[in-house]
């Protein structure tokens, strides 16, 4: 039987509702592709898209992952090597445009776990 936890299923980027098929078109490291999220699961034919602008309400998830992401570079960068203002900047700016595949992602997954209202059933699966 593949992952099936709640934590293991958003980290592997799978269908809220089988846990198996992706949600995701591609791997996060293929950048041109990143954005490319599957219309339905490829294994249990799950929606993704469940209304219209329901992503919407990732962009609040995205917003703390990069809070999250400025505070631990930021703080990080500073204690250890006390660089000057616009090294510090340039490190936490950085950090949050690297981490850009990363954040869309998983404030979708989040988005989709947490307020789709799809349950996981491992009875609807064989
Ligand atoms: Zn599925």
């Amino acid at each position: 039987m593949p992952n099936r936890t709640f934590l293991k299923s958003i980290l592997a980027q799978k269908c809220p509702n089988c846990r198996t098929g992706l949600m995701f078109e591609s791997a996060t490291y293929h950048l041109s592709k990143f954005d490319k999220m599957n219309s339905s699961c490829p294994v249990c034919k799950q929606d993704f898209v469940i209304e219209p602008g329901f992503y919407t309400g990732a962009m609040y998830f995205s917003y703390a992952i990069n809070v999250g992401i400025v505070l631990v570079l930021g703080l990080g960068t500073q204690l250890i090597f006390s660089p000057n203002i616009f090294v510090l900047v340039s490190v936490v700016s950085l950090g949050v445009i690297l981490a850009v595949p990363f954040t869309f992602r998983y404030s979708r997954l989040l988005m989709i776990y947490l307020f789709s209202g799809i349950k996981f059933d491992s009875e609807k699966i064989n």
